[in-house]
């Protein structure tokens, strides 16, 4: 049997995991109840399983017949504060959480591509690392788990490293894609809030509203004019308050501003850059800015022989219509990029919208009415496999 026929001779065991994942959803870095649900479906299997101290993440190694290198296999497991309304019989039961990132399938898939590769312990050279973590919307987990010795989990650092994520939109059910360079943007806040006067005499007293309203305007001046067309930068600000009444003037105005980059380079300068220019707009008015720029998720960059390697595993295990390669990065951001920046590695998206639907205009990830096919599951999961099978088969000929 291939890797394919055993994944898909699983796929009613994975879509029940996924399911009883889906209605009991957690949302960061404690997820006592998914965690139970891993360690359960891992039970039995021929694994080295150690938990998280600060974080209820699972990581479980697989040691091969022989001596190898070290290959990462990992899903995040966390959802959204989201309230469901997909209306499917396995919802969220919880309110105001819900698997909206499809990180549920992430789980399950990884659950039994760590069943297929343990069945497969005799004919493997060197040792997967499978990295279940808690955390990846905005908490940091991955980053946590590295802390706590992920990466020394099987011995020697891993040499590679993939991670799988699930699309509700864009490509169609079992396409998958990936791209050499960087995919996924770094995800930084800038928190700016000006400081004004006292008072309902303009002239007299500094008015922060004009001034805040110049900085928003700036910004977008600046990320067009002082950075490189094919580095591009994007700042959002998706917050502006100040003042309660018409005649008066308030003491403050604030914003938030998400800032994606996709590369070190550009980020630094917008970093740096950034806060200089709201500062300078302040000061220009005789006013003080208290600017802050708060670093999130780094880029996540694949190296390029592992992304040919991920697309060409693609191609050999469905065919060469079902591995894409993306022109471009997304302006999504991920913290498997904290293990990117570690270890060579790929990301790679997989299609997961119901086949009846269109994927261009079928809701996206995050969205209450985001829906994640079944029919995705059983080809994640070969191609979790699939791709430490072959990682380790490559480097024993290359070896
Ligand atoms: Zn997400
Ligand atoms: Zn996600």
């Amino acid at each position: 049997m291939t890797i394919l026929d055993e994944a898909a001779a699983l796929t009613d065991e994975i879509a029940e995991l996924r399911h009883d994942i889906h209605r009991e959803p957690e949302i960061g870095l404690q997820l006592p109840g998914t965690q139970r649900k891993v360690l359960a479906a891992l039970e039995g299997l021929p694994l080295e399983i150690t938990t998280g101290r600060e974080l209820t993440s699972v990581t479980a190694v697989l040691r091969g017949a022989r001596p190898g290198p070290v290959v990462l296999l990992r899903a995040d497991m966390d959802a959204l504060p989201v309230t469901e309304a997909t209306g499917l019989p396995y919802a969220s039961r919880v309110h105001a959480a819900m698997h909206a990132c499809g990180h549920d399938l992430h789980t399950a898939m990884l659950a039994g591509a760590a069943r297929l590769l343990s069945a497969r312990q005799a004919e493997l050279a060197g040792s997967v690392i499978f990295m279940f973590q808690p955390g990846e919307e905005g908490c940091h987990g991955a980053r946590y788990m590295i802390e706590e010795g992920v990466l020394e989990a099987a011995g020697g650092r891993p040499a590679h490293a993939y991670g799988i994520h699930v699309l509700s939109h864009e490509l169609a059910i079992g396409a998958f894609s990936t791209r050499p360079g960087p995919f996924l943007a770094a995800t930084d806040s800038l928190d700016v809030t000006v400081l004004g006067g006292h008072a309902s005499v303009p002239f007299r007293n500094a008015d922060p509203v004009p001034a805040a309203c110049e900085m928003v305007t700036a910004l977008q001046t600046m990320v067009t004019r002082r950075f490189d067309v094919f580095d591009p930068a994007v700042i959002t600000v998706g917050s502006l308050h100040a003042g309660t009444a018409r005649n008066v003037i308030p003491d403050t105005a604030t914003f938030y501003a998400t800032v994606r980059s996709f590369s070190e380079q550009a980020r630094k300068r917008l970093e740096l850059e950034s806060v200089r220019l709201v500062r300078d707009i302040a000061h220009a008015h005789g006013l003080e800015a208290d600017a802050q720029y708060i670093r999130g998720y780094p880029v996540t960059v694949n190296d390029s022989a592992e992304a040919a390697f991920a697309a060409e595993a693609v191609s050999e295990l469905f065919g060469a219509d079902r591995a894409g390669l993306r022109p471009h990065p997304l302006t999504g951001g991920e913290d498997f990029s904290y293990v990117l920046e570690q270890v060579p590695g790929a990301f790679i998206m997989l299609g997961a919208c119901p086949p009846d639907t269109d994927p261009e205009t079928a809701p996206s990830n995050h969205s209450a009415v985001a829906v994640f096919d079944d029919r995705a599951l059983a080809d994640g999961t070969a191609l979790y496999a699939g791709l430490a099978l072959r990682r380790l088969a490559a480097d024993r000929q290359a070896g």
